[in-house]
């Protein structure tokens, strides 16, 4: 038996990929809204669900469902309740299956969040950014840090299950407004964040200004120095990491759907651009649907691709080290059909990189700084 796929959790990812507006450093498969008739799409992402569930006949019932973007909150709730229903009619729900909803602040105060839930959602991630006005204006954002709160209220008198994201590591921000900025968010008493840095691709408006000359990406040195001061000020509050990027006051907020990307369990990709990970007779298989909406619902389902079991075993890797529960290195030895380079490892822990708890492998908050870097080290191909 092959160490990943369902047993390691099993999820369904939906990616809807319009935007009110696009944002000038989003690097995701995301078109503008505008007023377009959705419904085909909708139609489209159902069928493929069905699809799935024709070539998965022995899958399990999902742990998850992530309803993401794109804004998913644009959608209907009564589209939303469709597309549930052909996921619950397809596969089932695992008790307590955990289903995340996506949303802009702005929609949250356009929608009723009452009607998401009545929709099956029980997880709302809110897409906050920042709450200071001068960013969320940079960032491109439609909404101010006064929307922002207010949304977060009206999602907190309805869902306990929910997140806030915030992008840090802006250009110029320094170690004292970004503390002030964290501390803010924090006293709003979500139980769980995500905490992501600016990153500026290429191909993005960002990419462009920043290849102009226009925008200074902030030094590897001070965005190092943020990450370190966003774990102080986390664990000071309560919200430890258990993720590079990802932070909780307590285990059953953590995110499940992405905890079976980190684990390699299976999940199910649809929607335009999706990806997805299934594995069947001991062979794993990557999924992609064709990006372009008009695309995704004339091609309809797209052919499962098998894995390597090189790139099965690479991919395990560059996620299992992400979690602080840490990598377990007889997965490693089963996958690799190798055991790790006892060297290398020994390395990592005198460097302070990671420390070693029988067969998991941990990293320190130093070691998740270079986390991507320390997968390439270990990896014996
Ligand atoms: S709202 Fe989110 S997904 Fe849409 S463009 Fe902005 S960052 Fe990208």
């Amino acid at each position: 038996m092959l160490a990943v796929g369902p047993d390691y959790g099993f999820g369904l990812y939906v990616h809807w990929p319009y935007c009110a507006r696009i944002c000038p450093y989003c690097d995701f498969n995301v078109y503008a809204a505008k007023d377009r008739d959705t419904e085909p799409l909708v139609n489209a992402i159902i069928a493929d669900i069905q699809a799935h569930r024709e070539r998965l006949p022995d899958h399990p019932k999902l742990n998850s469902v992530f309803l993401g973007g794109g804004t998913p909150s644009l959608l209907r709730a009564a589209d939303m309740a469709r597309i549930m229903s052909a996921a619950n009619d397809a596969f089932g729900f695992a008790p307590s299956a955990e289903i995340t909803l996506e949303a802009n602040p702005n929609d949250v105060l356009r929608s009723d969040p009452n009607s998401w839930v009545q929709a099956g959602i029980n997880r709302l991630s809110l897409g906050v950014q920042s709450l200071n006005d001068t960013a969320l204006r940079f960032l491109g954002r439609d909404h101010d840090s006064l929307q922002a709160k207010t949304a977060i209220e009206q999602v907190q008198s309805v869902f306990d299950n929910h997140s806030i994201d915030l992008i840090y590591a802006r250009p110029g921000q320094s170690s004292q407004s970004w503390g002030d900025e964290l501390e803010a968010a924090l006293a709003l008493g979500a139980p769980h964040l995500s905490l992501y840095e600016l990153t500026i691709e290429e191909r993005t408006a960002f990419g462009k200004r920043a290849a102009r000359g226009e925008l200074l990406p902030l030094p590897d040195d001070d965005q190092a120095d943020l990450y370190e001061l966003t774990q102080s000020i986390c664990e000071a509050y309560g919200l430890p990491a258990y993720e590079v990027s990802n932070h909780t006051s307590d285990e059953k907020y953590e995110s499940r759907h992405n905890h079976i990307y980190w684990a390699s369990g299976d999940w199910i990709g649809v929607g335009p651009g999706a990806h997805g990970r299934l594995t069947m007779d001991g062979q794993r298989y990557a999924t992609e649907a064709a990006r372009r909406p008009e695309d995704y619902i004339r091609s309809g389902p797209m052919p499962f691709a098998a894995l390597s079991r090189q790139d099965t075993a690479r991919e395990f890797l560059a996620m299992a080290l992400r979690p602080t529960a840490g990598l377990d290195l007889e997965r490693f030895n089963h996958l690799f059909q190798r055991g790790a380079d006892q060297e290398t490892v020994s390395t990592l822990v005198e460097n302070s990189h990671a420390v070693l708890d029988g067969t998991l492998l941990k990293l320190t908050v130093q070691g998740r700084l270079v986390a991507d870097y320390i997968a390439s080290l270990l990896a014996p191909y």
